[in-house]
C-alpha cells in the first residue's frame, strides 16, 4: 500500500554528462549521516557504477522502484552546503534545473575525479617568477578613504555593498590590493572579478607583486586539465586569493572575505548561453551577504542600477575624483562630420584627428582609435541588382573580411568566398558600403606610412598569444597606433598613449535596447580614459553627425552625474531597471508558424497571470535579429516589481504551456536580461 509504510531513505542524485540528470536511489546501507546534499556518492546506472552529487534526500513515495546507492565518497570530496546554497539560489532566481546550475559550477568530469583522485599529479604549468614592484605607491587621499571604509566592514566580519566609482586612472586597482592584502592576513579568502581577463593581465600582474606571490587567475587561456586542477585547489581549500571572469563567480571558495567585482558596469558579467543566465555582479552581491564580508563594485562608469542603489543608500558610494597620477582628465573635442564632409569629402579620420595623431607621432607618443565593427565592409551590395550579401542562416547581412577575403556571418559564423556571385542575378562586381576596422586599418597605412599600426578585434587575436602580443608590442612602442573594437576600451594603462579618436561617436544609439545610451556613454568614457594617464595633455576625439546629442555633451564635460540624472528619468518614465525588474521570454523554432503560433498562446497564459503578479506583459513580437541559426526568434518581455511574483509567474505560466508546447519549439527565459536584441 503505497504510502502507509514509512519509506526508506532515497536521494535524488545528479549524474553529469553531455545533459545532465537527476534520478532518485535508495539509501541502502547507508545512514541519514553519511547521505546529505552535496555527498558524492557512486550509482548503478544501466550496467555501469557512474559517480553523481546528492542534491536532494528524503523519503518520497515515488511508486516504484529504486536502486541502492552503491558507496559514498569520503567526507573531503562533500560539497558544501553553503556552495549548494548559492547554486540552489541561482537555480531558483536564474529559473534554471539545479543540475544545469551545478554543471555550470563544475569542472568537466569532476564527479569522476573528485572519486578517483588522479595517481599522477597533471603537469604543473611552469612558475612564472613575480616581478618586484617598482616602487611602493602611497594611496591618495582618497584612495586612502575608501580602504579605510571598507576595511571596517571586512575587518567586522559583516556585509557591505561599495560602489566605488573612481575616474578613469584614479586608481581603483590599488584600493583592491591593499584590501585583498588586509583580508588574507585575517586569513580569509577573496575572489577578484575582471570583465576579460585576457586584456587585462597587468591587473594579475600588479596582484602578484603587491603580494609578493603568484595569484591563480581562471581564464579563457587556461586548458581543460588546468582549469580542473585549479578548481580542485580552490575546493581544497588551498587556494585563497582567486582572480577570473565571470565563470569564478560559481567558484567553490569558502571563508570569503572579500569580494571585488572590477568594472561592474561590464555586460561580459552575464552570461547569455547555455542556461543558468546569470549575472556575475548579482551572485557576488548574493555571496557576499551569505559569507558575511564587503563586495566591492569598481566602476568609471557605473551601470545606472548600481549608481542607483548608491544614490538610494543600497550601496555605499565612495568616490575618486580625480586621477592617482595627478594628469588631469584629457580634453575632449566634439568633431562635426557633417562639416567636416562638405569639406573634404568622406575621410575615416577628420582633420583634427588626423593632424593630432600626426603631431602625437612626432613627438614620440602613441594614439588608440576605436570602431566597434569587425571586417572591412559592414555590408556588401551587389552593383548589378544592388543585393545585399546576406547570410543564408540568419537574418543579418554578411560582413566583408578582406584579410581572408571571406564574407562572413558575425551570429553563426557561415562564411564564402568573398568572390562568389549575387545568389539573385550571378553579378561578380560588388561594391562595399559601411567600414569596418580592416578598412581604417588600410587607410591608416595610407595617410601614416612606416608607422606601426595593431589591430585588435577578435578576428587579430583567435589565435592564443596574439593578444598578449599585440598589447606587449604596443606597450613596448614598436607599434605606435592601436586600432580596435571595444577591446581597446578596457582598463589598459599605456602611459604614452595621449590621443584617442573615437571615429563613429553615433554607433548603437539607435539600437532597439533601452540599455544603448548607457553602454553608448560608459564605452566612450572608457576609451578616452585611455588617453593622458601619465603626462596629462591627453586629447580625445568624437567624431559624430550628432554633435548636440545630449550624450555626446556629458561625454564632453567627463560628466557622469549628469548623463545619469537624463538616462534615469527615461527609465523611470517607462518602468525600466533600476525601477521595475524584467524578465525576458524567448521562443526559438526553424518552424515560423509554430513558434509564432505557441507565443501567442504563452503570451495569452502570461497575460492571465500577470495582474496576480503585478506584472505588465509586452509583446509577442519578433526579436530585433529575427532569425539566428535558422531559428526564428519571438519575444515577450515582462516588467513587475517583487522577485518573487516574477519566479511565481513564470513558473506557473512554463507549468500551464507545457502541454501545448510544441516539440519544435524551445522556450528560454532570461531574468534581468542585459540585452534584449
Ligand atoms: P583605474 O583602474 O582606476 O583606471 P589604475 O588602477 O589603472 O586606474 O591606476 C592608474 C595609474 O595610476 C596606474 O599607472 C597606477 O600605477 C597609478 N597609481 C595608482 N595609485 C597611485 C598612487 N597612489 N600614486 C601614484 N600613482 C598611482
Ligand atoms: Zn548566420
Amino acid at each position: 500500500m503505497a504510502g502507509a509504510a514509512q519509506q526508506e531513505l532515497k536521494a535524488l542524485v545528479l549524474i553529469g554528462g553531455g545533459m545532465p540528470k537527476a534520478y532518485w536511489y535508495r539509501a541502502g546501507e547507508i545512514t541519514a549521516s553519511d547521505l546529505r546534499p552535496g555527498t558524492l556518492v557512486e550509482v548503478p546506472l544501466q550496467k555501469r557504477k557512474v559517480p553523481g552529487i546528492v542534491v536532494e534526500t528524503g523519503h518520497p513515495d515515488l511508486g516504484f522502484d529504486t536502486k541502492p546507492i552503491h558507496r559514498v565518497a569520503p567526507d573531503s570530496a562533500r560539497l558544501s552546503a553553503e556552495w549548494l546554497e548559492l547554486l540552489r539560489w541561482i537555480s531558483q532566481y536564474y529559473l534554471t534545473p539545479l543540475p544545469l546550475v551545478l554543471q555550470a559550477g563544475l569542472p568537466k568530469a569532476a564527479t569522476r575525479f573528485l572519486f578517483h583522485p588522479p595517481k599522477r599529479a597533471t603537469k604543473q604549468p611552469m612558475e612564472k617568477s613575480i616581478m618586484p614592484v617598482g616602487k611602493n605607491l602611497d594611496p591618495t587621499a582618497g584612495q586612502s578613504i575608501a580602504i579605510e571604509t571598507i576595511s571596517k566592514s571586512l575587518e567586522s566580519g559583516s556585509h557591505g555593498a561599495f560602489l566605488l566609482h573612481g575616474i578613469t586612472g584614479s586608481g581603483k586597482t590599488l584600493v583592491y590590493l591593499h584590501l585583498a592584502k588586509k583580508a588574507l592576513a585575517l586569513g580569509k579568502r577573496v575572489l577578484v572579478l575582471l570583465p576579460e581577463i585576457a586584456l587585462t593581465p597587468q591587473t594579475i600582474g600588479r596582484f602578484e607583486s603587491f603580494l609578493g606571490r603568484k595569484v591563480p587567475a581562471f581564464h579563457s587561456g587556461l586548458s581543460e586539465p588546468e582549469r580542473r586542477d585549479l578548481w580542485k585547489k580552490i575546493f581544497a581549500g588551498e587556494a585563497d586569493i582567486v582572480v577570473g571572469a565571470r565563470s569564478a563567480a560559481l567558484a567553490p571558495l569558502e571563508n570569503l572575505g572579500l569580494i571585488v567585482v572590477d568594472e561592474e558596469h561590464d555586460s561580459s558579467y552575464k552570461q547569455n548561453d547555455p542556461a543558468p543566465r546569470y549575472h556575475a555582479r548579482d551572485v557576488s552581491l548574493f555571496r557576499g551577504k551569505q559569507a558575511g564580508c564587503p563586495v566591492v563594485l569598481g566602476s568609471a562608469t557605473p551601470s545606472l542600477e548600481s549608481y542607483h542603489a548608491a544614490l538610494t543608500g543600497k550601496f555605499t558610494l565612495l568616490e575618486l575624483k580625480e586621477r592617482a597620477t595627478s594628469s588631469p582628465l584629457p580634453e575632449v573635442e566634439i568633431v562635426d562630420m557633417k562639416a567636416q564632409q562638405e569639406m573634404q569629402g568622406y575621410q575615416h579620420l577628420s582633420i583634427p584627428l588626423r593632424d593630432a595623431v600626426q603631431q602625437a607621432l612626432d613627438r614620440g607618443e602613441q594614439a588608440i582609435l576605436f570602431l566597434n565593427r569587425r571586417g572591412y565592409s559592414t555590408r556588401r551590395v551587389c552593383r548589378a541588382c544592388g543585393e545585399t550579401r546576406m547570410c543564408p542562416h540568419c537574418a543579418v547581412a554578411l560582413v566583408h573580411h578582406r584579410s581572408t577575403r571571406t564574407l562572413r556571418c558575425h551570429y553563426c559564423d557561415f562564411s564564402i568566398s568573398a568572390d562568389s556571385p549575387c545568389v539573385k542575378c550571378g553579378e561578380h562586381e560588388m561594391l562595399d558600403t559601411g567600414r569596418g576596422v580592416e578598412k581604417v586599418e588600410e587607410h591608416l597605412h595610407k595617410i601614416f606610412p612606416g608607422v606601426g599600426v595593431a589591430r585588435l578585434d577578435r578576428d587579430s587575436v583567435s589565435r592564443a598569444g596574439e593578444m598578449e602580443r599585440i598589447l606587449e608590442e604596443f606597450k613596448a612602442g614598436e607599434t605606435r597606433i592601436l586600432l580596435g573594437t571595444q577591446m581597446v576600451a578596457k582598463g589598459h594603462d599605456f602611459p604614452k598613449v595621449n590621443v584617442v579618436g573615437v571615429l563613429d561617436a553615433d554607433a548603437g544609439f539607435g539600437l532597439a535596447d533601452f540599455r544603448a545610451g548607457e553602454r553608448a556613454f560608459q564605452l566612450i568614457t572608457q576609451v578616452a580614459g585611455r588617453a593622458g594617464r601619465h603626462k596629462g595633455s591627453g586629447r580625445v576625439f568624437l567624431q559624430t553627425y550628432n554633435p548636440d546629442s545630449a550624450l555626446l555633451q556629458h561625454a564632453l564635460k567627463h560628466d557622469h552625474a549628469g548623463f545619469f540624472r537624463d538616462e534615469i528619468e527615461r527609465r523611470r518614465e517607462h518602468g525600466y531597471p533600476p525601477f521595475r525588474r524584467l524578465l525576458l521570454f524567448e521562443m526559438l523554432s526553424r518552424k515560423e508558424e509554430e513558434v509564432v503560433k505557441a507565443m501567442e498562446v504563452f503570451a495569452l497564459i502570461l497575460n492571465e497571470l500577470a495582474p496576480q503578479a503585478h506584472a505588465d506583459v509586452l509583446g509577442p513580437a519578433y526579436a530585433a535579429l529575427k532569425k539566428i541559426r535558422n531559428e526564428h526568434r519571438l519575444h515577450v518581455l515582462v516588467k513587475g516589481d517583487y522577485p518573487n511574483q516574477l519566479q511565481w509567474l513564470a513558473d506557473e505560466a512554463v507549468k500551464r504551456f507545457a502541454p501545448s508546447q510544441p516539440k519544435s519549439v524551445k522556450l528560454r527565459m532570461d531574468r534581468d536580461p542585459v540585452s534584449l536584441l
